[in-house]
């Protein structure tokens, strides 16, 4: 059994967060998946409030003046994430696990709001292995790629601040991992 509640999922871009955190909510759905907030442009095929929720920049803005954020960022030097409090706080006094996939900046907010969250850092097999995922999967221009890049070498480099380390080869290796990490 873990006494934590609240996991959090990071890495650098394209090491597999999303398929990852796909994969665990297919076996475990019980447990509560965050939906974040972002400013950017939904991609073809997400879904409004199932991917992410899709808000404007100006109202972004006021739901952080209000307080609505439990952690919240300017990820890849262009668009807002973040992470609805209240959803966390009421999964939280239901007894659920929550799993929040966020970046580095979000998960040390996190950790500085909820000290008892644990930061799980998935990590590439190797650094062209990364370069190949990103480019493979094809959802961001040349310049985008090398912000994504840019932003990985910093997020590879605080690994030393992560509860648990796993590198992320073999998708059902990584999701076993996670659930015996998680005492499911
Ligand atoms: P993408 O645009 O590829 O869906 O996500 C870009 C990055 O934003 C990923 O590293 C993802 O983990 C991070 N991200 C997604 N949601 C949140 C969030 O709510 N807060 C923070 N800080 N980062 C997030």
């Amino acid at each position: 059994m873990t006494t934590s509640h609240v996991w959090v999922i990071s890495g650098p871009s394209a090491v597999g967060k999303g398929t990852v955190c796909a994969r665990l909510k297919e076996l475990h759905p019980e447990l509560f998946y965050s939906v974040s907030m972002t400013t950017r442009e939904p991609r073809p095929g997400e879904i409004d409030g199932v991917s992410y929720r899709f808000v404007g920049v100006e109202e972004f803005k006021s739901l952080i003046e209000e307080g609505e954020f439990l952690e919240w960022a300017v990820v890849h030097g262009t668009d807002f994430y973040g992470t609805p409090r209240r959803p966390v706080l009421e999964a939280l006094e239901a007894g659920k696990q929550v799993i929040l996939e966020i970046d580095l900046q979000g998960a040390r907010q996190v950790k500085q709001n909820l000290p008892e969250a644990k930061l799980v850092f998935l990590t590439p097999p190797s650094w062209d292995e990364l370069v190949h995922r990103l480019q493979g999967r094809g959802t961001e221009d040349p310049a985008a790629q090398e912000r994504r890049l840019a932003t990985a070498k910093v997020e590879l480099d605080a690994i030393a601040e992560a509860d648990h380390i796993i590198e992320n080869r073999d998708l059902e290796v990584t999701v076993a991992t996670l659930v015996s990490l998680l005492g499911l």
